[in-house]
């Protein structure tokens, strides 16, 4: 069958089909240390599944308003309000099933055909699939990796931005980089999308997954809540990935564009499911604090040893739960010098699993140091021990190597 000539434009978000591969692995019996995928292998905090079991019990099992139930709406614009420094109410939130399908919907509602919009690389993936799937046009900005990590370079976003630019993607502590702004350097962007006469995605999806000092937002500062949509989660605060519930949250016009497209697409988010939310953002935080304790372990040990491995170095972001270590002489020295080769050739020798630069959007003309991207939110501390282990000893050289049966 001939699917619609749009499809030709539409991306997909690769780390997926390594997800599929690792499987595959899995079912021929091999072990494989799985540090590819953005999941969580935590439990959803008990008082959360059990609010959701309630309000199933309870009858929650029709249809609900487009925009989410009111009660929850409340709740995320005052949880907001606390961290952004903002005032919204209610009527500044439209639920949503994910905060991915908050992505789809800002294009819908705010891009033209042929409107220029700015994006972050390496980057989420899917940002530039559907741009380019609804005509837009993806000029894709840098972030850069200095001695003290990942940085935007504001120069150069503000030199590629030309008459048609209309749209900016923001990823405050950013996915794979970890990256994010300090106050002066979001206040020199939130400057720059005022000169420009920009509207900005904030995706804000790791906005609480943070083990040292506070999260800053773009939409905290002057003339920005009236320009910036936030992204807003669930999946990774609360372990509930596979709940699908997240928000979007923003300028009035804006979010009723939203709820107009809900409508058109899922009619309204699940509606027991948004009182587990409810439960999550007003009832103990003690399920949302324990997973972070259990993340913040893992990185630092999985930061530990990566660091350790000859040639390879690798910041440590406060934030996120990824690192992104630069492999260029790693890769250099095992002759396996292009991504696919690299990633195929440990995972074949080794097991373990993960993404690379290829995995998170188009790369830059001239870019030439390698990096890959290690996932601690789905592997445990045992886990993630053997794993770097075999990935060190293939890299050095050193240790007899091949498939490990799974137990
Ligand atoms: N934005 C970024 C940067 C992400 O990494 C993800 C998930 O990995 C999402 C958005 C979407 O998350 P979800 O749809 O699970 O809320």
């Amino acid at each position: 069958m001939d699917l619609a000539l749009r499809f030709s434009k539409l991306g997909t978000e690769t780390a997926f089909a390594v997800a599929a591969e690792a499987r595959r692995y899995i079912d021929d019996g091999a072990r494989v240390f799985p540090f590819h995928l953005g999941d969580i292998d935590l439990k959803t905090p008990e008082n959360i599944i059990e609010a959701a079991n309630r309000a199933m019990r309870e009858g929650k099992t029709g249809y609900c308003s487009n925009y989410g139930i009111a009660e929850l709406r409340d709740a995320l614009a005052e949880d907001i309000n606390r961290s952004h420094r903002i005032s919204y109410s209610g009527a500044n939130v439209a639920v949503q099933p994910g905060g991915k399908p908050v992505i789809q919907k800002f294009f819908l509602a705010l891009m033209n055909p042929g409107d220029e919009v700015l994006i972050p690389t390496p980057g989420y993936p899917i940002y530039e699939s559907i741009v380019t799937f609804h005509g837009g046009k993806p000029v894709l900005y840098p972030y850069r990796e200095g001695s003290d990590g990942f940085h935007l370079d504001l120069d150069d976003l503000e030199r590629r931005i030309t008459p048609a630019t209309r749209l900016l993607v923001f990823n405050n502590l950013q996915n794979p980089t970890g990256a994010e702004e300090d106050e002066r350097g979001l206040a020199a962007l939130s400057e720059l999308v005022l000169r420009h006469d920009l509207l900005v995605l904030c995706d804000e999806a790791y906005f609480d997954i943070r083990y040292e000092g506070q999260s800053s937002s773009l939409v905290s500062f002057p003339g920005m809540e009236e320009r910036c949509l936030i992204l807003y989660t669930f999946s990774k605060k609360y372990a509930m990935t596979g709940w699908r519930l997240g928000a979007a949250a923003g300028p009035r016009e804006l979010i009723d564009g939203i709820a107009k497209l809900s409508v058109n697409d899922e009619s309204c988010s699940n509606h027991f499911v948004q009182y587990a939310g409810l439960e999550a953002l007003t009832g103990p935080q003690d399920g949302a604090k324990a997973v972070i304790r259990t993340l913040k372990q893992r990185r630092d040990r999985c930061h530990e040893l990566l660091s350790a491995i000859p040639g390879l170095h690798c910041s440590r972001p406060n934030a996120t739960f990824y690192l992104f270590p630069n492999v260029t002489e790693v890769m250099k020295r095992t002759g396996l010098e292009d991504y696919e080769s690299f990633r195929k050739g440990v995972l074949d020798a080794t097991g373990v699993s993960f993404c690379t630069r290829l995995h998170f959007g188009s790369a830059l003309p001239g870019e030439r140091e390698r990096y890959i991207r290690l996932s601690y939110s789905g592997i445990d501390l045992e886990g993630i021990e053997e794993g770097i282990g075999r990935l060190r000893s293939f890299v050095t050289g050193k240790a007899s190597q091949g498939k490990v049966k799974s137990a």
